[in-house]
This record gives structure tokens, sequence and C-alpha cells, in this order.
């Protein structure tokens, strides 16, 4: 394993961007992620504080990571995040970004755009009301509507919509999210179902082909593939040929890329993962509260990342469901 240079993974991959889970909490139950009832949360006192994330946030900017996301859980729960998004912005990365179910953020957007927040990810997976409350069990549609206009008044743009797709649930709304893309200018990305849910419920029948959502647009407003040379983004980008916008997909079952993947998380008690689908937590909280150096932070770092599979076998035979929920690891 180097003990040099930029964080690589035993395949010779650099990984360079950083998702802080900073909260397994949430104020919603989506079904595909959470459970109604009965969902256990970490104590407060195994939670990283903002000093021990930023303090493992600046030896990954050390390291070389360039770009950084706060995700949970729903990280606008967690109490003073425009703080801890400012002391993160201060350590230099290229892009801070966050992803949200928008439920809180309308009145924080310009609070985290002043801190430092580049770009945000809003959660939506109907442009129905009553659906929508039916798939994330709380909330309201137009509370996140109107969190995307806030979050784009602060200057958050171009923002993205995350669309989980669920067959028989929403993906009649395919064409009504490419028709919102084209009128809004927001970038829909449908999301194809993993088996992060907590209620261990996943099936294959369930999830909605990102190829099949490409096709089905496509047969209306044609679209045309965008990738820049080298780009490891997990979505893969269309442009609509009229120029009328852009959606993604992000075809983690059917078509995995995790021979481009550049991505390491933190989860909010302090295991670092390299993979989503990783139940293998490399634990930096007891490094960081047992007086660890920043190299002793470092050293994990690197061997979290250089511990990496060649990809996450969800198509294998023998595949084991990680005991993780998409909400404990971080979107
Ligand atoms: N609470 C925030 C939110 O909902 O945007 C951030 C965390 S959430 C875990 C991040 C993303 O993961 C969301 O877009 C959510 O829809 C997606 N997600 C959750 N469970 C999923 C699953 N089982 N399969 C695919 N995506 C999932
Ligand atoms: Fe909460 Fe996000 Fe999971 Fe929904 S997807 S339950 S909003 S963490």
């Amino acid at each position: 394993m180097p003990t040099e240079g930029p964080l690589v993974d035993r395949h010779g991959r650099v990984h360079d961007d950083l998702r802080l889970s900073v909260t397994d909490r949430c104020n919603l139950r989506c079904i595909y992620c959470m459970p109604t009832e009965g969902m256990t949360f970490l104590p407060r006192a195994e939670v990283l504080t903002f000093e021990e994330i930023v303090r493992v946030a600046g030896v990954a900017r050390e390291l070389g990571v360039r770009s950084v996301r706060l995700t949970g859980g729903e990280p606008l729960v967690r109490r003073g995040i425009s703080t801890l998004v400012e002391r993160v912005a201060a350590l230099g990365f290229d892009d801070v970004a966050l992803t949200t179910n928008g439920i809180l953020l309308a009145p924080i957007a310009e609070a985290l755009a002043a801190a430092g927040l580049r770009r945000v990810n809003v959660s939506c997976d109907s442009l129905r009301p009553e659906r929508f409350a039916a798939i994330r069990r709380r909330g309201e549609l137009d509370v996140v509507l109107d969190a995307m206009a806030a979050a784009e008044a602060a200057g958050l743009a171009p923002l993205k919509v995350n669309v989980v797709l669920l067959r028989g649930r929403n993906d009649d709304e395919i064409l009504d999210f490419a028709a919102f893309a084209r009128d809004t200018g927001r970038v829909v990305r449908f999301i194809e179902y993993m088996p992060l849910d907590a209620d261990g419920a996943w099936n294959r029948d369930q999830l909605v082909p990102g190829r099949e959502v490409v096709e089905r647009i496509d047969e209306v407003w044609p679209l045309e593939a965008v990738r820049a040379p080298g780009d490891p983004a997990p979505a893969d980008r269309y442009r609509f040929v009229d120029e009328k916008g852009e959606i993604g997909v992000i075809s983690t079952v059917t078509e995995p890329f995790c021979g481009t993947c550049n991505r390491l998380r933190l989860t909010a008690d302090g295991g670092i993962h390299n993979c989503l689908f990783s139940d293998a937590a490399h634990p930096v909280r007891d490094l960081l509260r047992s007086g660890g150096s920043d190299e002793d932070v470092a050293m994990l770092l690197r061997r979290a990342v250089w511990a990496k599979l060649p990809g996450h076998g969800i198509n294998e035979p023998g595949f084991l469901r990680p005991r993780h929920s998409m909400s404990m690891i971080g979107g």
C-alpha cells in the first residue's frame, strides 16, 4: 500500500470524493430506505462531533480529496449544519455539495450558500402530492418544490433532483419528470432502487433499469449522451437534443460503475467505508478520541481505500445484503 500521494485502491483508482454522513437521523421514513417504526438511531455520544468530522475531512483534503458531499440520514436535521458547512468549505475543497430531502431547506438555503455550499441535490420521488407523501411516508410535496426554488434563488444551481423509481409505484411518472427537467432546467437523476432498504424488502422486480428510463424518454424527447472524458461521475448524463435540459440515470445495479468509482464515505459514527455496499467499517472515532495523530487518520484512510473490492457484487451469486441501510451509510 502506498504511504504517499493520493488515496488509491489496490486496483490503482484514485479516490478523491468524500461523502460525509453527518447524522443517521431523519425527519422522513421513505419506503425504500427506512421502516415506519422500529428504526434505532445512534446514541448521541457515538456520533462524530463537528470537530471530528472537520478533522477527518481536513486529512482527506491533504490526501488529495477534491470534493465533499454532506448527506445522512437527513443532514439538515443536524443542529448547526451551516456552521459545519462553513468549516468544511474552509478546508479548500473544489466542490462542497449536500443531498437533502428538502423539508427543512427553504429557510436555510441562503445561510448554506453563504457558508460555502456550492450545490444541492433534493430528493423527490413523485410530482403527485398524495403519492409523494405515500412514498416518503411524511412531508409535503409543495414544501419540497418551494425548497428547490429557494435553493436556486440562493445561488445553489443547477439543482439536481434525485428520483428513486419503483416499478408499479412511480415509474408511470418518468415522462412527467422528464418534462419537469425540461421546464425547470433542473437535472433530474433517476436512481435504481438498491438493496439498501432497512426492511430488507428489496427485490429486483421492483427496480426500473436506467436503460429503460432513457429509452422511454428518448422516444418522446430525443436524448444524446454527455460524458466528459475521464469523468468518474456515476450518473450517465443525457441532454435533450433540442437543448432543453439534461437528465441522468444512476444504474448502480444493472450497469455497475465500480470500475470508475472514486468515493469514500464517513458514517455518522465514524466508520470509513470504501463502498456503499461494504459492511467493513474502518473506525476512525476511537482513534480520534484516543489522541490519534493526523498521520494515524491518514493511514486509516489509506487502508480503507486500499482494501476496496473490484465491485459491489450485487449481481453475483452469494451477494450478501449489507447490514446497514442507505440512511446509515449516506447516499
Ligand atoms: N435524506 C437525504 C435525502 O433523502 O436526500 C440524504 C440521504 S438519502 C439516504 C440519499 C439518497 O439516497 C436519496 O436521494 C434517496 O432517495 C436515496 N436512497 C435511499 N434509499 C435508497 C435505496 N434503497 N435505493 C436507492 N436510493 C436510495
Ligand atoms: Fe430520510 Fe433520505 Fe432515507 Fe428518505 S431517503 S428516509 S429522507 S435518509
